[in-house]
């Protein structure tokens, strides 16, 4: 019986937890709404995606070949008067302690408990400042926005967000929950949808961004690696405590379970043996905050994954950052950046799709939303039609690549 009572107490706690931990998935859905059952879906599909992708070796070399994923960033920082108005110096070590934290150049890299030490692992990706805005324009990629309400993010902060099939947006209130909570930020999962509605991205407490003099954190404590905590959510990564001893936890392998859901700013081993194994506290994944230190392997093989679905895909795609100015362009670098657009018409449709294009068009691919590659057309002229008549229907996503602009075109076969 007092088995029994203490499952149900672990039961509640957990989902009391959930509840309260506000960059979780049960909260990403939370906040969807109306969406929620559509994200779901593609949650599921992109699930399916990842189980593959990591079960299948192939991809490993072909990374092996390629450089660094570079992802465009905008940094929104709201404001009113001097209050929340933190320096360019403060948003840039922000972004710094990303960069670094990512690649396995944080300072405590090195210390890792010996049992995890084995299994820590890095991803070659660069989060790069953009260079220039959606109109093409020159930008430092920090921009302020002077308004009362979006300081406690009282408002939808996302209406100023950049378009987040080309950048990935970084929304800093001073305060994300209203005052200074101990939550400091929540992120959205990788899904198009999301995307396609403009509310993707993380949106962070200023006060706990970079270190400055308008942040709290301590220089040199961890808990500023919050920041690699939520982009480990916008790239499909779960809390370690997930499902707590139980269920599918975090579907990551090498990650043993454990509870958690509150948070603890200092410490590693908090929770240390709590489902009966040693606790990966050091963990950017876990709650404490004094020791943020490593993702581990299979923590990178979904963020890779994750990396290739429709909802990322675009961002850095070769096109993308130079039109972005996160890469020089291969030529001539006095090259207008044209993002013309392309139409696409009928759409619904259940035969054929006609695309036209200022620009010749130089590849065309349809994916589904799981990401699988349907279709592949090359050397197109400025116009070509898509026959879709035996697809089932549902949504997908069309990629067309001309010289200077890629677009992202989702398209309902009805
Ligand atoms: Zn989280």
């Amino acid at each position: 019986m007092i088995r029994i009572i203490s499952i149900f107490a672990l039961i509640l706690l957990y989902q009391l937890s959930a509840a309260q931990s506000p960059c979780s998935v049960e909260a990403y859905l939370e906040r969807a709404g109306d969406n929620a059952k559509v994200l779901q879906l593609e949650m599921q599909e992109n699930e399916a995606f990842t189980q593959q992708f990591i079960l299948d070796q192939s991809w490993k070399l072909a990374k092996a070949q390629e450089s660094t994923y570079t992802i465009p960033v905008v940094i929104h920082v709201f404001h009113w008067g001097d209050d929340g108005l933190i320096d360019e110096q403060q948003a840039l070590s922000g972004l710094q302690v990303l960069n670094d934290d990512f690649k396995g150049l944080n300072d405590d890299w090195d210390s890792i408990d010996a049992e995890f030490d084995s299994i820590k692992a890095s991803l070659d990706i660069e989060f790069c400042l953009a260079s220039l805005d959606p109109d093409g324009n020159p930008t430092s990629g920090i921009i302020y926005h002077e308004d009362e309400a979006a300081l406690t993010n009282d408002m939808n902060v996302k209406s100023y967000g950049w378009d987040n099939h080309r950048y990935f947006n970084f929304y800093l209130p001073k305060y994300a929950f209203g005052d200074s909570s101990d939550f400091t930020a929540y992120a959205t999962y990788p899904a198009l949808a999301t995307v396609e509605a403009q509310d993707d991205g993380v949106v962070y407490s200023s006060i706990r961004w970079g270190y400055g003099s308008k942040s709290i954190v301590e220089p040199g404590h961890d808990w500023v690696s919050v920041v690699t905590h939520e982009v480990g959510h916008w790239l499909n990564l779960r809390h370690t405590f997930q499902d707590g001893c139980f269920g599918a936890g975090d579907m990551v392998d090498d990650t043993p379970p454990t509870e958690g859901g509150t948070i603890i700013p200092e410490g590693c081993y908090n929770f240390d043996g709590s489902c009966g194994v040693s606790t990966n506290g050091s963990n950017y994944m876990d709650y404490n905050h004094g020791c943020k230190k490593m993702f581990t392997q299979g923590q990178v093989d979904r963020m890779l994954a994750a990396l290739q679905f429709p909802g990322r895909i675009g961002l850095w795609s070769e096109e993308n950052l130079i039109g972005t100015g996160c890469l020089d362009l291969p030529t001539n670098s006095e090259q207008e950046h044209s993002f013309t657009k392309v139409d696409c018409f009928p759409n619904p449709s259940d035969s054929k799709v006609f695309f036209n294009s200022e620009d010749v068009i130089e590849e065309l691919t349809l994916f589904n939303l799981g990401g699988q590659l349907l279709e592949s057309h090359q050397d197109l002229a400025n116009a070509f039609s898509l026959d879709v008549s035996d697809l089932p229907a549902g949504v997908y996503l069309c990629r067309v690549l001309s010289a200077n602009q890629i677009s992202a075109i989702k398209i309902v076969v009805d």
